[in-house]
């Protein structure tokens, strides 16, 4: 089986995407910077560890690497002198001075085999000026060096350095393959798995974490306090499970629940991410127009931006504010 040849057997719905990779190289059909756009919890970064094995293989059989060479063994343990994934880290920025390393380690001689391989595993965590440093080093690189970038960003707004790229698009698998991937990682509420999975835009990776790290407990203990808030018109009820952990988290739950009222608005009961709440969603798609819903999501969007971007800011009073502000907009208060 080739799923266990390419040891992707844990995320079945990558061997196709690096079937069709692979195949392009064979026939010399790709580009020199390859950029992915997909959505976390997809492995991705696995996707690509498994093409930069085959590019650098020694022996390769046909779309497998023979996992013997001396390539792969450094493959295997870490320590390829010609693999060089930057942005492996959370908080980890790339400026120019990682470019500059990057150029310098690109204009070396491969010290294995032929081939080099540069890994920015996140495009968004590189300044302005290190993009621009890196479309020059894209113009004119040399040969047998291959980059793999990643974007997350859900926008479709794409940059100069999409233009100088191959895009390609690893889309999320289709909803029942998941449903059965998680089945068969011993999750078996099928109710539990169909929602988190919608949480996550159908990533299997994070709802299977969501559903592991307990967060399913937090996020109905939360929307039990939301809707016995929005029963009392007092939502400053909410503020000290909302302050406690997992603030950024909470602040997406409450507004996919008010995109759910906008698509139940709209009549796409289908479509519902957090079908299990339907008093929630009813109260907010009967009682406001699509307007006060909107604005209920932007002030959310704007409170949970700041939350992220100010340093040393007093997270409640923050919340506290956006609270009294929300309570304003659904008119509890006049
Ligand atoms: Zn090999």
């Amino acid at each position: 089986m080739a799923s266990k040849t390419i040891h992707m057997k844990r995320y079945p719905w990558l061997i196709n995407p690096y079937k069709i990779i692979i195949k392009q190289h064979q026939i010399k059909k790709t580009h020199h910077a390859f950029l992915i756009k997909t959505i976390k919890g997809l492995g991705v970064c696995k996707l690509i560890l498994e093409i930069s094995k085959w590019l650098l293989c020694n022996h390769r059989n046909g779309i497998k690497c023979c996992k013997k060479c001396h390539s792969c063994q450094l493959m295997l343990s870490g320590n390829h002198p010609d693999w060089h994934q930057y942005i492996s880290k959370k908080d980890e920025i790339i400026t120019v001075n990682h470019i500059r390393e990057i150029n310098e380690k690109i204009f070396k001689y491969p010290k294995q085999g032929k081939n080099k391989i540069i890994f920015l595993s996140n495009i968004q965590k590189m300044t302005e000026s290190a993009k621009n440093a890196l479309l020059k080093t894209l113009e004119e690189p040399p040969k047998n060096t291959w980059f793999f970038l990643i974007d997350y960003n859900n926008l479709r707004v794409n940059s100069t350095l999409h233009s100088r790229c191959l895009i390609y698009i690893l889309s999320p698998p289709l909803e029942k393959n998941s449903l059965s991937w998680l089945k068969n990682q011993n999750l078996l509420n099928k109710k539990l798995n169909l929602i988190a999975l919608r949480i996550y835009q159908g990533s299997p990776i994070s709802a299977k974490k969501f559903i592991n790290d307990g967060l399913w407990e937090e996020r109905n203990n939360l929307f039990l306090y939301f809707l016995k808030s929005i029963k009392n018109q007092n939502l400053l009820k909410i503020l000290p499970i909302l302050s406690i952990k997992n603030t950024i988290l909470k602040i997406d739950w409450i507004c996919l629940l008010l995109f759910d009222s906008i698509q139940l608005y709209f009549n796409q009961k289908k479509k519902l991410t957090n079908f299990d709440q339907l008093e929630l969603i009813q109260f907010f798609s009967s009682n406001y127009n699509y307007f006060t819903l909107h604005q209920s999501i932007y002030t959310w969007t704007k409170c949970r931006y700041r939350l992220l971007n100010i340093p040393s800011i007093n997270s409640e009073l923050l919340l506290l504010e956006q609270l009294l502000k929300w309570e304003k907009i659904l008119s509890f208060v006049i």
